[in-house]
């Protein structure tokens, strides 16, 4: 449906918008009739094989014909679910687009009643027959997809409990979430902004664009943000205290009937970690809390302030004017690829060129970016450029994802996957570098200094403040526990004494900033922020190595042509870095200190410190 935007560059044609031809051309498009007819008959021929014949579960060779079979199956990609839901990503006020969507999700739900059988029944497989699949030679190729259900297998109730315990899911725990959210998103405030003339002028915003005016450097905007922010968070304080404690309750009677330890136990599970390795890393971080706080104080100097409260700690310091249009961004992101090898730069060369990657805002068009991975067919890339040099960190973070994507291709379908402290390695990698290549473009010393702080910025969020906040949710957890019910203000007291344990005595703390928790989503996907700061430190440290010796790149390769063939632990381990090892993780932090210290040297130099 879309057609291309053309131009001559650099010897590149540059496409701006994806191209969906090659999967459909409407809604409707016959080509879909006939691919729904085969993906039916390729689950019904799965089932008819597999359901009553139950040798799979104790022979290896039986059960490597029948992994197989399943990995053939798991390669079957639906032209129709992707061109719909790309297309929805593009219009989303098409409700045609959203109809056919759910009638599709609908076709999608019976396939998958098919099959369902299948890793319920793996699951089944006695522990004592583990091992000898485990180590079995013929399993080999699967044997990181079977641990993976082994270990999560343990946890499982019977097949009734579970469907009661999925039945009841959204009652007890999931409808309390999204009432909140549904009632944080629906709020607007009057609150100051400056318009594109610079003019003073009241709008009408919501919760999320407030929260991104508390960036701005202006008494004005802020002062107004700040209260609307304060009256929205306040407003909705003891339906948060209700939602949160129901949340919490329901994740302890879970771990209870399933048996898991610590509140935390599921998700190391999840992502194919021990949880050794999770303590190792959340201990080492908190141990240089130095850092961030050091970073908040080298702040609050450069922007002439004794202290900023919580709500300002994220004002930017600087500005950096210079625009960024497309082609600019794809020629630094192309040289700064190139300075990893040929290959991730010709990738993206070729996602430029085949209309793999959608650029412009429009109207309509989803917020924010993301990569769209495929086994067999074409990775994509969305993007909303306004050519800002934010823009430029954006496509090299997406395409890191995209060559992971590409490469992993070398995987079995059930290895395709990655988990998210893998995921975010790929992205975070390729974005240091083409930060670094930005840093060299630009030439005023302030614009720099601006940049340096905001790289800062990121990567202690990413690090420091996500580990406080794993903290936070250890505390909740376990004072619920032991409590039965904690009331707001508590709840709040918590998160203060562990946000302020990060951002040290520049920072200033108070009832406002005691309500942090209320909108921080990730909390109700529990115990999960800590994969953002384990991938950021692998990517850290894998950058330090390649740049220290090149030949580094072979283990750089072997890492993004790994899916989820190996856990983490080993995938990390191929890089040098040891998971239950203080000294690798703080390798990565050592990174952040020597940015910290280059930025300080600058501001210094400047005359600003
Ligand atoms: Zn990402």
């Amino acid at each position: 449906m879309a057609f291309c935007i053309y131009d001559i560059f650099i010897g590149m044609k540059i496409t701006t918008q994806w191209d969906l031809s090659k999967l459909g051309s409407k809604i409707d498009d016959p080509v879909f009739i006939k691919e729904r007819k085969s993906i039916e008959r390729a689950y019904k021929k799965f089932e008819k094989k597999w359901k009553e014949n139950t040798k799979y579960l104790s022979q290896p060779k039986v059960l490597k014909e029948a992994l197989d079979d399943w990995e053939k199956l798991s390669r079957t990609e639906s032209k129709e679910d992707r061109y719909l839901w790309l297309r929805s990503c593009l219009e989303t006020q098409n409700m045609d687009i959203q109809a056919a969507m759910t009638l599709y999700q609908d076709f999608g739900n019976k396939m998958a009643d098919h099959v369902r059988f299948f890793e319920l029944s793996l699951g089944t497989i006695s522990v004592k027959n583990h091992k000898k699949f485990l180590n079995s030679k013929e399993l080999v190729e699967y044997k990181n997809y079977l641990k993976g259900i082994f270990d999560t297998a343990q946890y499982f109730l019977s097949e009734k409990e579970e469907k009661i315990l999925s039945m009841k899911s959204s009652v007890a725990s999931g409808n309390w979430v999204s009432m909140l959210d549904e009632f944080l998103s629906g709020e607007t405030r009057e609150v100051v902004v400056k318009n594109s003339k610079g003019r003073y002028v009241t709008q009408r915003q919501n919760l999320t664009e407030i929260s991104r005016n508390l960036r701005m450097n202006d008494v004005k905007v802020l002062t107004s943000s700040i209260e609307a922010h304060n009256d929205i968070l306040s407003t909705h304080q003891r339906v948060a205290e209700k939602e949160i404690n129901s949340f919490l309750e329901n994740k302890k009677i879970n771990d209870e009937l399933r048996g898991f330890k610590r509140p935390d136990s599921s998700r190391h599970i999840g992502e194919g970690l021990d949880t050794q390795a999770v303590d190792t890393l959340v201990e080492t971080v908190e141990k240089n809390f130095n850092v961030s706080r050091d970073f908040y104080k080298l702040k609050t100097q450069l922007l002439g302030r004794k202290s900023l409260s919580f709500a300002e700690r994220s004002i930017q310091y600087g500005d950096i004017n210079q625009k960024f249009s497309y082609k600019h961004c794809v020629a630094l992101v192309q040289k700064s690829l190139a300075r990893i090898s040929d290959e991730f730069s010709n990738l993206f060369t070729s996602f430029v060129e085949n209309g793999q990657i959608d650029v412009h805002p429009k109207k309509g068009k989803t917020g924010g970016a993301f990569c769209l991975s495929g086994y067999n067919q074409e990775v994509r890339l969305m993007l909303n450029h306004s050519d800002s040099f934010r823009d430029v960190a954006t496509i090299a973070h997406e395409m890191g994802h995209g060559i992971h994507a590409m490469k992993a291709r070398t995987e079995n379908a059930l290895n395709y996957d990655h988990p998210m402290c893998t995921a975010e390695v790929a992205s975070t990698f390729c974005e240091d570098f083409v930060l670094d290549e930005l840093r060299e473009v630009l030439t005023d010393d302030e614009e720099v200094l601006t940049l340096m702080m905001i790289q800062l910025e990121d990567k202690v969020t990413t690090i420091f403040r996500q580990i406080a906040g794993y903290r936070f949710e250890q505390e909740l957890h376990r004072e619920f526990r032991t409590k039965g019910y904690l009331t707001y203000k508590e709840i709040g007291a918590l998160f203060n004494k562990n946000m302020k344990a990060y951002t040290g005595s520049s920072i200033t703390f108070d009832e406002n900033s005691a309500r942090g928790w209320i909108y921080w989503s990730h909390f109700r996907t529990p115990f999960y922020v800590f994969a953002y700061a384990m991938a950021l430190l692998v990517a850290q440290y894998a950058r330090k190595n390649f740049l220290e010796n090149p030949d580094y790149l072979q283990k750089i390769n072997e890492f993004y042509s790994t899916g989820s063939s190996s856990d983490p632990a080993e995938i990390f381990a191929q890089l040098g870095l040891d998971v239950n090892s203080t000294s690798s993780w703080q390798e990565g932090i050592d990174e952040i200190k020597v940015l910290l210290k280059e930025a300080k040297k600058l501001a210094k130099k400047l005359g600003k410190i």
